[in-house]
């Protein structure tokens, strides 16, 4: 009997939901399942960058810098309402990494990935510039600010299986993969959908486990599988507190053990700051921000701030796990957070492909690198220019859909019509259609009524307020 479907993946993360897009668009019939909703797991709990990752050059880490680098630009270009630029204002502080070695890592950040719209390094006069107003004074004296960017995680990954779904792919939430067994040709995979209990068995030539930090565990217990690489649970905390600072710009702040903090504007004139660093045991969904890591990342701030943010700032919290390749270092900092794709394939059985690690900012790159890896007769690749759903506008082109939702749906207001282009891109257009009057139409209902309950609007609620 031929499989119903190419391939069959297990997790609805940001990897999971990337490689059913890439595969969908090149023409295989593809099966996602998800045991939560979409971005429930850690493609929710992120510091919310696409960045290069500075910190990683200090452990020769070029390959991800590299990439990563040159994928802020390409997912600004297909997602620019969910991707911002951003700068980001890096301290010098006495005692620490010296100007020379910041000087020349932002060189190298500068010039690696291929810049084209992002602005260079500058350097900043604390003293004059409002970057130094919130500071301490007298002891912060010269930054350094560099470009990133800034990405709604969540709605990244409902974005992907949305547009997975448009290419015709199933997926499916709330259910679990619970066995896998692999026939000859082809891999029958049993799914329970965790709200009626039902479950039912569908048959794909190739499997991908991209099940993040439960990747061990869902190879052992479907699979009955032991995997040659290790994955290495990593837990990140962040906090969020009443807005510290003023302007639209971010910091990122080194600490004495090594490791750097960002301080991030977010909704609602809030700050988001993180993350820790720890190993982790235990459930991946069960991660909390401890005491320990509140006060650690309190701790790392009020260094910085001239106004000490203290655990009874703490408007809300969240954790999440990493689902690290396991390099064998000793310190969680030093990990890599490169991705290692782990292929089992005997000859003429049907392949099962393994993600481990890897970032939310090269999941595009990695799900490319994952269809090679397949090798499925696919199409070619198509993604770095395909606009994600609603992307379809200049990469400066938001404020303008807002002013031109706001004019279309004049009950709109101006907060709003942003909120909504911000979450939706042109796509609002849809969901705002034939409404007449505020709260005339509910947009979440209408996704639903349209079908589209699978891939809830909701999706990611894990950690996101929105
Ligand atoms: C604190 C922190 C900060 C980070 N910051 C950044 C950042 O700023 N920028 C960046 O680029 N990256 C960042 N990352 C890394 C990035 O978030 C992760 O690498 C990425 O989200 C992993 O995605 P994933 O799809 O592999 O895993 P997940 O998002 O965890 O997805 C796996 C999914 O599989 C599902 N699942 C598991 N088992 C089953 C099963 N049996 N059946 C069905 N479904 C199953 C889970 O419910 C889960 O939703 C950060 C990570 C952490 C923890």
């Amino acid at each position: 009997m031929v499989p119903a479907y190419d391939l069959a993946i297990v997790g609805g993360g940001i990897n999971g939901c990337g490689i059913a897009r890439d595969a969908a668009g090149r023409g295989l019939a593809v099966y996602l399942c998800e045991m939560d909703d979409l971005a429930s797991g850690t493609s929710s709990r992120s510091t919310k960058l696409i960045h290069g990752g500075l910190r990683y050059l200090e452990y020769y880490d070029f390959r991800l810098v590299r990439e990563a680098l040159r994928e802020r630009e390409v997912l600004w270009r297909i997602a620019p309402h969910v991707i911002r630029p951003m700068r980001i204002v890096l301290p010098y502080r006495r005692g620490l990494r010296p100007v020379w070695m910041l000087r020349f890592g932002l060189l190298l950040y500068d010039y690696l990935g291929g810049r084209e719209l992002l602005p260079p390094t500058r350097v900043l006069d604390l003293t004059r510039d409002p970057a130094g107003a919130p500071l301490k004074p007298g002891i912060f004296r010269t930054a350094f600010e560099y470009s990133d960017c800034r990405v709604d995680d969540a709605r990244l990954v409902a974005l992907n299986a949305r547009d997975a779904a448009e290419h015709g792919a199933t997926i499916r939430t709330r259910t679990k993969a619970v066995a896998a067994v692999r026939r000859d040709s082809a891999w029958d995979v049993t799914v329970e959908d965790l709200r009626s209990g039902q479950r039912e068995t569908i048959a794909a030539r190739a499997l991908v486990n991209a099940a993040g930090p439960w990747v061990a565990q869902t190879l052992a217990s479907c699979l009955g599988l032991a995997t040659r690489q290790h994955v290495r649970l990593v837990q990140g905390s962040h906090i969020v507190v009443p807005q510290l600072f003023e302007h639209d710009r971010s910091y990122m702040f080194q600490n004495p053990d090594g490791r750097i903090v960002f301080a991030i504007p977010y909704e609602d004139a809030t700050t988001l700051i993180g993350t820790t660093d720890r190993d982790y045991a235990g459930d991946p969904g069960g991660a909390v921000a401890t005491p320990e890591d509140i006060l650690y990342l309190c701790n790392a701030v009020s260094d910085y701030f001239t106004r000490p943010v203290s655990p009874a700032d703490v408007v809300w919290s969240f954790s999440g796990v990493r689902p690290l390749h396991d390099d064998h270092v000793r310190e969680p900092k030093a990990a890599t957070r490169d991705y290692v794709l782990e292929l089992d394939a005997p000859q003429g059985r049907a392949p099962l492909l393994s993600v481990f690690g890897g970032k939310i900012t090269t999941y595009r790159r990695l799900a490319e690198a994952a269809l090679d890896r397949l090798d499925l007769r696919q199409h070619a690749r198509w993604t770095q220019h395909a606009s994600l759903p609603g992307g379809d506008i200049a990469v400066d082109g938001l404020a303008a859909l807002a002013g031109a939702l706001a004019a279309e749906f004049p009950f709109l207001s101006a907060a709003h019509a942003s909120r909504l282009a911000a979450a939706y891109g042109t796509r609002a257009r849809h969901i705002l259609a034939g409404a007449r009057a505020g709260g005339s139409r509910n947009p979440v209902r209408r996704d639903a009524h349209a079908g589209r309950s699978a891939i809830s609007d909701g999706a990611g609620m894990g950690a996101n307020r929105r």
